[in-house]
């Protein structure tokens, strides 16, 4: 199968790499993509060979094509690229794993050329789900979900019309314990450091915020065509069953695995099949103990906000989307408090009217006003 990996560089990009290593034969590197990195972008290449490169953030440089082309590997430039790979027909399948709404159109590329979507990029579901599934209806386009909580959902699913609920898990992320009032004095290091998973720095952000559940309420809300009300939110700190379903006949069927993210990229990219995955064996004696919580609201007000646009519809989770991504940059460039992360956010789905997710110039319309505005509420409570 030829893969093309979108977002190779990062951390979902690394561990996919690491799968398909351990799989010679199975899988060939079709295309890999960074936004900027082309040293790291070069090393891929070097080891794994593919036909194409893409450096989506850099203007076309000679020196550089010439120095990939001695791996044999035609170097492109520019966002646009991103697309071309994503729909190239020697293309099978395609690992989305550009972080935020800067992957919604290689995404929606590849899901309208009918590819195998490996689907990492939650974002792009959030912005434009009713798009991006019915591009791939229309193409016959497979979506198979790589965050952890819709892999395990996907691999809980018997029949769909029975189920009752769908419960994803969270791990309340670092500041689960923190006490309240120090919540708006924490750093980017502090927030960026997980306890169960090594991430990218944006979703660890989401992570601690909770958004990153929110994000994936509403992931779950286009995959699996659940309701708000049947979709469930529920603390899990060890972070080893990664969510479940519940059926009319009370039956609860989980997933569980030990926290690495090459156990659903394994499973998305062997899907019916399985494969090794390089991931440890889970030594439940070990762990003890499996723990659940409710999520408090109040120390994690992006869920509700969440709830809210996904509620809301139209455009409204675009914005939301929008408004996360330039609070989250903010705050890790030292530019706003963590608290003001939810703040810029309630405020801004509040100043921007939502409409219509009709299309994509519908989506890119939303996402640019509320990208204005948050950065205007950024800008305000700096002042
Ligand atoms: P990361 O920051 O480690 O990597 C991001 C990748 O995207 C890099 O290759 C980077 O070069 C590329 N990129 C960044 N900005 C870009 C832009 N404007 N245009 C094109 N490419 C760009 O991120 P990550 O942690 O690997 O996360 C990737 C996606 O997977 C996110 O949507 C995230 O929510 C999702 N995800 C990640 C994990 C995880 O464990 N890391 C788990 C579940 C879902
Ligand atoms: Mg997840």
């Amino acid at each position: 199968m030829n893969l093309a990996v979108l977002g190779a560089t990062g951390s979902i990009g690394a561990s996919t790499l690491d799968v398909v290593a351990r799989h010679p034969g199975r899988y060939r590197v079709f295309a890999l993509t960074a936004h900027t990195s082309a040293d790291a972008l070069l090393a891929l290449c070097r080891t794994h060979r593919p036909r194409y490169a893409v450096l989506s953030g850099v203007a076309e440089k000679r020196e550089l094509i010439r120095e990939f082309s001695r791996e044999k590997t035609e170097l492109l430039f520019g966002a646009k690229a991103l697309e071309e790979i994503a729909a190239h027909p020697d293309c099978g399948a395609v690992m989305a794993a550009i972080v935020g709404g800067a992957g919604l159109a290689s995404t929606l590329a590849a899901a309208r050329s009918g590819k195998r979507v490996l689907l990492a990029n939650k974002e792009a579901l959030v912005m434009a789900g009713p798009l991006v599934m019915r591009a791939a209806r229309e193409s016959g386009a497979q979506i198979l979900p790589v965050d952890s909580e819709h892999n395990a959902v996907f691999q809980c699913i018997s029949d769909k019309k029975f189920i009752r609920k769908i419960v994803l898990t969270a791990s309340g992320g670092p500041f689960r314990m923190l006490p309240l009032d120090r919540l708006a004095g924490v750093t980017p290091e502090q927030a960026c450091a997980h306890p169960n998973w090594v991430m990218g720095r944006k979703i660890s952000v989401d992570s601690a915020t909770m958004m990153n559940k929110g994000l994936e309420v509403i992931e779950a809300h286009w995959l699996f065509d659940a309701a708000p009300e049947a979709i469930e939110v529920v603390i899990h700190p060890q972070s080893i069953v990664h969510s479940m379903v519940e059926y009319a006949d009370g039956s609860v069927i989980a997933q569980l695995s030990n926290p690495d993210m090459r156990v659903p990229i394994a499973h998305a990219l062997a899907y019916p099949e399985r494969i090794e995955s390089g991931a440890q064996p889970l030594d439940l004696p070990a762990i003890k103990n499996l723990s659940f919580e409710k999520p408090d609201l109040a120390r994690f007000p992006c869920l509700g906000l969440a709830y809210a646009a996904l509620r809301a519809g139209g455009t409204a989770a675009a914005i939301l989307n929008a408004a996360n991504e330039v609070a989250v940059e903010a705050f890790l460039a030292g530019r706003l408090a963590f608290t003001g992360i939810p703040r810029v956010i309630g405020e801004t789905l509040q100043e921007v009217p939502g409409k219509p997710a009709a299309d994509l110039a519908a989506v890119l319309d939303s996402d640019a006003a509320a990208r204005h505005s948050a950065r205007a509420r950024v800008m305000a409570l700096a002042a």
